[in-house]
């Protein structure tokens, strides 16, 4: 996948071209997002496709990504896996966004051409939940530390045995 993106898209002309958009795009890039993000290295990969669904333009895509984000449990870096399908219907007004099928999210177009960035770095932020966290986070294990030295004092199992071994004797 070669990253030939455009900075600025004009949707209504590509939903006209029924064109489609591929590349990546660097996480580093993206000013507002980085503000959520513990590390911004690494890219997001995009697949955006224009097309009509009767009266509606309809610009459909899916971002791919891992983003790094603070998990609000144990305040360690969590990675959420992006993989998110977004199905988008460009719009004039609010009136107009209101009136649109359930399946859509509005694309409110303010002028003619759009940041293309723009466009998949919302797709990003959303896809982040309100309060990033691991799995099964468990913040005690932040006392792993303290319990470590501890259990390396005796690291060799057979340290016991040998004392055993010599009583014996
Ligand atoms: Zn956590």
């Amino acid at each position: 996948m070669s990253s030939r993106l455009p900075v600025e898209i004009d949707p209504e002309n590509l939903v006209e071209k029924k064109s489609e958009l591929s590349g990546h795009l660097p996480l580093s890039g993206f000013v507002r997002l980085s503000e959520a993000l513990i590390v911004d290295e690494g890219e997001v990969d995009i697949i955006v496709s224009f097309r009509k669904d009767g009266d509606i333009k309809v610009v459909s895509g899916h971002v791919n990504a891992a983003l790094f984000v603070q998990c609000q449990c144990c305040l360690k870096p969590v990675c959420i896996q992006v993989d998110r399908d977004f199905l988008l219907a460009i719009v004039r007004s609010n009136e107009q966004a209101k009136r649109l099928p359930d399946i859509y999210d509005p694309l409110l177009l303010e002028k003619e051409r759009v940041v293309f960035s723009d466009l998949v770095e919302d797709e990003l932020i959303l896809a982040i939940p309100d309060i990033p966290r691991h799995e099964d986070c468990q913040p005690e294990q932040l006392t792993f530390g303290d319990v470590a030295p501890e259990q390396q004092a005796e690291p060799n199992p057979f340290a016991k045995l040998a004392k055993l071994k010599s009583k014996e004797n």
